[in-house]
């Protein structure tokens, strides 16, 4: 006869309601997740909780649902402080009028600073953990993010116009690796070069740029083929897509996120497939400035890897990645007439998994399961609006809202509790953003 062995230390353990890990698929009902430095290390039943571990701390969630951070794949943190600044006009007035004036005029150290700031509150306490950011001074917003605790790819800009971040590319680059030198060392930031869009950055450039990835092992982020006439002019230019040309250019491939393809054109698809590049769909900020419906389905069928994003506060005016998955789900359903499309486990998927392949994280987030760093999300389903509850995957995407969101871990340390971020003063961000409101308006 032999003793079982005694309950292992660990640091937490979050009892819920239910448990949606993304992998394995489904919800597991009254389980726990146990967590022990900053990773997760099982998922088990409540009631077998004590026979095995013997947490630190223990979490009691009855009426929650657990689920991995969400991934906010595209974002302009800064830009929350032109949120709701230019509504109801089309990308090509609403940058060139609206947006690149003001960003001429305001844009700075200071400006990026408080702006990420206002987006961390806003991004940690509706659950998103890690977001993928692309902005001016990113030196200035990797400084937040590190402060906020949250998980952050960087993209460094790169536009060949003068704005007031750089002369140039190459001073957009310069300044971009500078960043990536004080913070590269940092375990929640990581960096990848961010060239604007096809048509605001030369071939000179890309090819700049594709040398700097190769050498320094960074991946490669860009707007693409976002409006109609974006690929058309391209096409009656050069009879090439956007996306053609940076295939030619050695852009594509693993390393590649392309933002929006709302628009592909001839042998798109097939070119993301085939070079394993990712899409990431903004669903409101597509709707919102018209530019039209990304075939999402059909990238999912030939094999491409799908995540989710908000584009930012500027075009949406939401950094709400419970909104962009209710959107994503209901939009493919009438753009394709098939109520099949975009099942709800399928967009929670793209918002958390999907996410952390785009970014190259996925051994370290996008599932509760363990071996990967524990950020986790709690949404409390014990409000009246989402009762009764069959299917908590069902609810997560189409009843439940940021605004259910209640506590929130990054790498098992808590960084919302109660609806109220730990590491960050949510006052003083808001006067932040209403001093700003007073210099731009
Ligand atoms: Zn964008």
């Amino acid at each position: 006869m032999s003793a079982s062995p005694p309950p292992r230390a660990v640091d937490l353990a979050i009892r819920a309601r239910w448990i949606v890990p993304v992998e394995p698929a489904g919800a597991f009902e009254h389980h726990a997740l146990v967590v022990d430095g900053g990773r997760i290390v099982a998922l088990v039943p409540s009631a077998q909780l004590s026979t095995g571990w013997a947490p630190r701390s223990t979490v009691d969630l009855p009426d929650h649902v657990l689920i991995p951070g969400l991934v906010d794949a595209h974002a302009h943190s800064a830009m929350t402080l032109l949120r709701g600044i230019a509504d109801d006009v089309a990308l090509k007035p609403w940058l060139e009028q609206h947006i690149w004036p003001r960003e001429g005029r305001h844009v700075s150290p200071e400006f990026v600073r408080d702006g990420t700031l206002v987006a961390c509150a806003e991004m940690l306490c509706g659950g998103i953990t890690c977001c993928n950011d692309m902005y001016f001074y990113p030196e200035a917003s990797a400084g937040v993010f590190e402060e906020a605790g949250l998980r952050a790819m960087i993209g460094l800009p790169v536009l060949d116009f003068p704005t007031p971040y750089a002369a140039d590319a190459e001073g957009c680059l310069r300044a971009g690796l500078a960043a990536r030198d004080r913070y590269r060392h940092s375990r929640r930031l990581a960096f990848s070069l961010a060239p604007h869009a096809p048509y605001t950055v030369g071939d000179e450039s890309f090819a700049r740029i594709v040398t700097y990835a190769r050498e320094l092992d960074l991946p490669i982020q860009t707007h693409l083929q976002e409006t109609r006439p974006e690929l058309e002019q391209a096409l009656d230019a050069s009879g090439e897509t956007p996306l053609a040309r940076l295939d030619r250019l050695g852009v594509t491939g693993p390393g590649f996120v392309a933002v929006h393809v709302v628009h592909p054109g001839p042998g798109d698809v097939e070119r993301l497939a085939a070079q394993g590049c990712h899409v990431v769909h903004c669903p409101a900020s597509n709707m919102k400035l018209a530019s039209g419906v990304a075939p999402v389905a059909s990238y999912l069928a030939a094999g491409v890897n799908v995540a989710l994003g908000s584009d930012g506060a500027a075009s949406n005016n939401r950094l709400d990645l419970f909104a962009e998955m209710r959107l994503a789900s209901l939009i493919a359903k009438v753009a394709s007439g098939d109520a099949t499309a975009l099942p709800a486990a399928a967009v929670l998927r793209m918002a958390t998994l999907g996410g952390a392949v785009a970014l190259g994280l996925e051994s370290t987030i996008g599932t509760l399961e363990p071996g990967k760093d524990a950020d986790v999300v709690a949404v409390d389903f014990g409000a009246l609006e989402l009762r009764p509850c069959y299917d908590p995957v069902s609810h997560l995407v189409h009843a439940a809202g940021r605004e259910h969101v209640s506590d929130v871990w990054i790498e098992g340390e808590r960084v919302v509790e109660r609806s109220a971020p730990l590491r960050l003063d949510r006052a003083a961000a808001a006067a932040r953003a209403t001093l700003w409101r007073e210099r731009i308006a």
